[in-house]
């Protein structure tokens, strides 16, 4: 029996790497200096890796911002404005991460999507009919290389053709064209791996987990049928995970690779898959450690399970890449009873060991001491919040009058221009103001003082705000730390790591909060700073909150109960602090569901069965109990979401605004085929990015959006908050914002 893992955190122990790249995006520091920083870290997880025990190590996991790109760029995938740039490599790279704009050019970001059902987002590959697919670098092999010099002998790894493909925008041409030139590239990296001395390599295919039917089903077996026919002596191994290969099981396990790597904590049917037979001259790289939860793996159930699988060569594995966990718990400051609980990315590299040694009867002690952990109940239950939920019941979930009927209410309450503009809630996190919260935090500064510099702020911020001609303000955010860690610091039932960091994109992480025990609101949340911007301007100040699906979807959920009721406890409390906003003079509640469309569960056919049906009522509870003139908005940072327009519009808000420069607008047709119910701000320039949008670049935005929704309907807004933009840039972008409205208002 030995053991592998799919991919380890990038990002290191401490964020090393976000600090020093961003050090270098403010050129603090050489190119070179940050490449070599990177090798060495490189080095150093490795040997992390190799000392714990584990058999096959991965490389080419590690990336500046993200491997599909890497997988673009390695294959000349790339925009021709981005290959003129006269830059280095690493900073075209960089461009087409982030975006340029400088001396030598100005181009956009790509587009930018979450990677399946995680918080990790990857770069949208765009194919042209121009696309020369061919090897422009050599990252995956320099890696390698790299790996063998210190005596590590790796498995590199790539985004596998059928995932590359499916992930990827077509313009004027259709993944069909390019399947040839493909294969020929993955075929010249086998053959230089294999030079190199490299017996294995993995090609991640997470798409095979979807539904893979018709055409796309076709389109993976031609692909891989003549991707194998030459294999340079190097032994494939497809790796899958986020779900189970229903679809394509029958096609896998004929196709002449030496490993499959299945899921079999979200792969529901894994085992049952596997057990309808798995031939003998294969591996079954079998995920058993969850790659995406924090929860010690119980032994017994591993065990157990790997007797009921029955097959003959398997080799131990997490489910998908650590990259979704946190690094260590070593250096968090959790009592030994808690911490006991945990196996974050390092742990579970022991965890797969352990599991290795008691196969192998080498450690009885490690499976007796696991039992003993999950032997008695881990919490105990809170009953107020049992019944609360046992109380709920149809009405719970419905908010009178109808959208129809609030819109007229509200039209007159609030008396807004058309195209009323707004900004999406945060504003700058400057180094400034988060180090005043550290402070805070840390005790260095008084509550007064600490409260004089978040209400100067706010101030500052919300005369900035009436001055340019915003018509709904915001408060700014600056008390917050994440939208979902400050909320859960006054919820009950909530555990925070002092590091536990994961990448969501490029150099910003997420530290996920963990859902420990039955959730409630212990006090107000937002209540004191939303009452005082109030009052400190005559127009109207957003509440500004986070939605229960977000909450949970961020956070490390429980195992213990279902993610339906930890959902429910969460929009309980929300709930409770919304009716307190509005008690308080709040009249425009902005409920974030930034996270709602991301936990979408992979196959269309669960959508509704294993998610929606009760994710929508969970955000229905929330506000189903406001006043008739309370104005509810709902902000989601995917705009995808047009195939589930009639479970976004039964969310009940009033306006939604949502992230769309980034995939080009695309959604309005959709909203205007399907007669969109609700008000929208399609985001009108794209946030993530450092470049300013010009005045006639929004116009035409607003344009294109008038000429898809009713005037009476459109909301002008960026595509999400600012918080992590610059103080200038986002000033800019926001006044041309207001002066565009203001233009297009005139000639309506
Ligand atoms: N209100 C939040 C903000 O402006 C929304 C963030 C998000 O959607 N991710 O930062
Ligand atoms: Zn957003």
């Amino acid at each position: 029996m030995t053991t592998s893992i799919i991919g380890f955190p990038r990002i290191g122990e401490k964020r090393e790497l976000k600090f020093q790249t961003e050090k270098y995006f403010r050129n603090e520091i050489t190119e070179q200096e940050l490449k070599d920083f990177a090798k060495n870290l490189r080095l150093k997880h490795w040997q992390i890796i190799k000392q714990a025990g584990i058999d096959y190590i991965p490389s080419n996991d590690f990336s500046f911002f993200d491997t599909t790109l890497d997988t673009a760029f390695l294959f000349n995938i790339i925009p021709e404005a981005d290959k003129e740039l006269k830059l280095s490599k690493l900073d075209r790279y960089f461009a087409l991460a982030r975006g340029y704009q400088g001396d030598k050019g100005d181009i956009k970001a790509l587009p930018m999507k979450k990677w399946f059902n995680t918080n990790y987002h990857y770069l949208v590959p765009q194919f042209f009919k121009t696309t020369d697919i061919k090897l422009t670098d050599t990252k995956i092999f320099d890696e390698f290389q790299e790996a063998k010099e210190a005596g590590i002998k790796t498995r590199p790894t790539i985004v596998g053709p059928f995932t590359l493909l499916s992930l990827s925008e077509f313009h004027d041409s259709k993944p069909q064209n390019f399947v040839d030139d493909l294969i020929s590239v993955y075929q010249q990296v086998f053959k230089k791996l294999a030079d190199q001395g490299a017996e294995w390599i993995q090609l991640d295919e997470p798409e095979l987990v979807k539904d893979v039917i018709g055409s796309d089903r076709e389109l993976f077996n031609e692909i891989y049928q003549k991707l194998l026919q030459n294999k340079f002596g190097l032994k494939v191994l497809i790796q899958t995970y986020f779900g189970d290969v229903r679809d394509v099981y029958s096609d896998l396990i004929d196709l002449p690779v030496e490993g499959i790597g299945l899921d079999f904590i979200e792969g529901r049917k894994s085992k049952e898959l596997v057990q309808t037979g798995f031939p003998d001259d294969k591996i079954l790289f079998a995920g058993i450690v969850n790659g995406k939860n924090i929860w010690r793996n119980h032994y017994q159930d591993s065990l157990q399970l790997l007797k009921d699988l029955n097959v003959k060569n398997i080799v131990l594995s997490t489910s998908c890449s650590l990259l979704h966990v946190p690094f260590t718990i070593e250096n968090e400051d959790f009592p030994i009873e808690i911490k006991s609980h945990f196996a974050f990315a390092k742990e579970k590299l022991s965890e797969l060991v352990e599991l290795q040694k008691i196969l192998n009867g080498s450690d009885k002690n490690a499976e007796i001491k696991n039992n003993n952990l999950f032997k008695k109940a881990r919490v105990t239950p809170n009953k107020k919040v049992s019944q609360a939920i046992n109380n709920l019941n149809k009405d719970s979930f419905t908010r009178t009058p109808s959208l129809q009927k609030r819109a007229e209410i509200q039209k007159k309450e609030f008396n807004l221009p058309l195209l009323p503009t707004t900004t999406i809630g945060s504003f700058p996190q400057t180094r400034e103001v988060k180090q005043f919260r550290s402070k805070f935090r840390h005790n260095e500064i008084s509550q007064e003082k600490y409260d004089d510099f978040i209400a100067k702020h706010i101030n500052e911020w919300l005369k900035w705000q009436e001055d340019i001609g915003l018509d709904i303000l915001v408060h700014g955010e600056f008390e917050r730390n994440d939208m979902v860690e400050y909320f859960g610091q006054n919820l009950d039932g909530y555990l925070f790591s002092k590091n536990g960091w994961v990448q969501s994109y490029g150099t910003r992480g997420v530290k996920p909060p963990i859902i420990w025990g039955d959730v409630s609101r212990v006090r107000p949340i937002t209540v004191k700073w939303s009452k005082y911007a109030q009052s400190q301007t005559k127009k109207i100040v957003k509440g500004m909150l986070t939605g229960p699906v977000t909450i949970l979807n961020w956070s490390f959920p429980r195992e213990d109960i279902s993610v339906k009721e930890s959902t429910l406890q969460i929009a309980l409390a929300i709930q409770e602090e919304v009716l307190d906003l509005e008690a308080n003079g709040i009249k425009i509640i902005q409920i974030d569901e930034a996270a709602l469309r991301e936990k979408l569960p992979l196959r269309k056919t669960d959508w509704y069965s294993e998610y929606l049906d009760w994710a929508i009522p969970a955000f229905r509870l929330v506000h189903s109990k406001v006043k008739p003139e309370t104005q509810i908005h709902t902000h989601m940072c995917y705009s995808e979401f047009t195939d589930i327009i009639p479970a976004i519009e039964s969310m009940d808000a009033d306006v939604i605004s949502f992230e769309a420069s980034r995939s080009n607008l695309e959604i309005l047709d959709e909203l205007q085929k399907q007669h969109f119910k609700l008000q929208v701000g399609p985001g009108v320039y794209d946030i993530h990015s450092p470049r300013i949008p010009s005045v006639e670049e929004i116009t035409k935005t607003i344009h294109a959006i008038l000429s898809k929704v009713p005037k009476e309907k459109v909301w002008i807004n960026p595509d999400c908050g600012l918080k992590t933009r610059g103080i200038t840039e986002a000033k800019a972008s926001v006044e041309n914002l207001t002066t565009a409205a203001k233009e297009v208002r005139k000639e309506l």
